[in-house]
């Protein structure tokens, strides 16, 4: 058993509470690699903000979970290093998908999870995120359940539908399972692919795909039955258009991925953002290989790849979620 605190990462209690307080939101990266890592640390400590990095249970199977325990710990460390002498940090489980897999997480070192249970019926969803938050509290680790089913693909997650977060459900669902906070379902959509074209309109001017509004009505109801409660956006990456293009220009073939809107403010205190880290580490990535196709130290094409994902880190900090300087 390695608690986080031993790690030096904390839950996401206190932060959730500042950042619902002063109307901001904290920002959920995932990783995977060395160089993601680096640049999720060097953005917040830049910005001073605090961040959650977030692993999913693809994410852990691909890294190995000792290493990600590791580079937690390194990232803690390393954020010292670089001048920030109270980084508050968080390593999150993102779409757990059993009791098993969040206790392990748990019990190796995550200071925070999520169990997924949208997929199942209501009453199943409450039943296990109640179990997880009994082992996760007795850890002083927090938990995020959901309530309505996200579209789009994250790693073993599928559906081919969202359904909409019920607002009648969620003072009873929050209650009895005793959650630290709910991811809710707005309209986000997982992955690059976010959208349909039949659900989008064209904007005959640049001839770009338009997707649907978001769901806000369901997000302010939802903040009425629940002043206050930590709400989370998944599926908030807004597939920028210029990582796609530059991908597209350099042998990439990403057709119609659609722009979204960046959508934050309000109760929402956490925000996950995934594929735009992808993007922007592909779209460095190709555009380095087209303009020096004789390079083949990692190093040449991964030291763009870190500092586009940087800068993407520090635009979503500063111009999005607004939680910079917050340390
Ligand atoms: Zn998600």
């Amino acid at each position: 058993m390695t608690s986080y605190k031993e790690l030096g990462l904390v839950n996401t209690r206190e932060m959730f509470k500042k950042a619902v307080a002063g109307g901001y939101a904290i920002p959920a990266f995932n990783f995977n690699t060395l160089e993601q890592m680096q640049a999720i640390v060097q953005a917040a400590v830049e910005t001073k903000s605090p961040v959650i990095m977030q692993v999913s249970k693809g994410a852990r199977n691909y890294a190995n979970g000792t290493i990600l325990r590791y580079m937690a710990q390194g990232a803690v460390e390393y954020a010292k290093e670089l001048g920030c002498k109270n980084p508050q940090i968080v390593l999150h489980l993102d779409h757990g998908d059993s009791f098993e897999l969040c206790k392990d997480c748990i019990d190796n070192g995550f200071s925070s999870v999520m169990f997924d249970g949208s997929a199942l019926p209501y009453e199943e969803n409450i039943r296990i995120t109640k179990q997880v938050v009994e082992y996760a509290h007795a850890h002083d680790v927090t938990v995020e359940a959901e309530l309505g089913v996200l579209a789009g693909v994250e790693d073993e997650v599928q559906a081919e539908k969202s359904h909409y977060t019920k607002p009648e459900e969620v003072i009873d669902f929050a209650t009895r399972s005793g959650c630290d906070s709910l991811a809710i379902s707005i309209g986000t959509s997982h992955g690059a692919y976010k959208f349909t074209p039949e659900q989008c309109t064209r904007d005959p001017k640049t001839g770009r795909l338009v997707p649907p509004p978001l769901a806000f009505d369901i997000l302010h109801e939802i903040e009425k039955k629940l002043p206050g409660f930590p709400i989370v956006l998944h599926g908030s990456s807004s597939v920028p258009q210029e990582e796609v293009d530059t991908i597209n220009a350099h042998g990439g073939k990403l057709p119609d991925a659609v722009d979204i809107p960046e959508a934050s403010k309000s109760a929402v205190c956490k925000i996950n953002i995934d594929s735009d880290s992808r993007l922007a580490m592909t779209a460095a990535i190709r555009k380095h290989f087209d303009e020096k196709p004789g390079d083949f130290d990692p190093r040449q094409y991964l030291k763009p790849a870190r500092e586009n994902m940087k800068k993407m880190y520090i635009h979503k900090i500063v111009e999005v979620l607004g939680s910079n300087n917050k340390l």
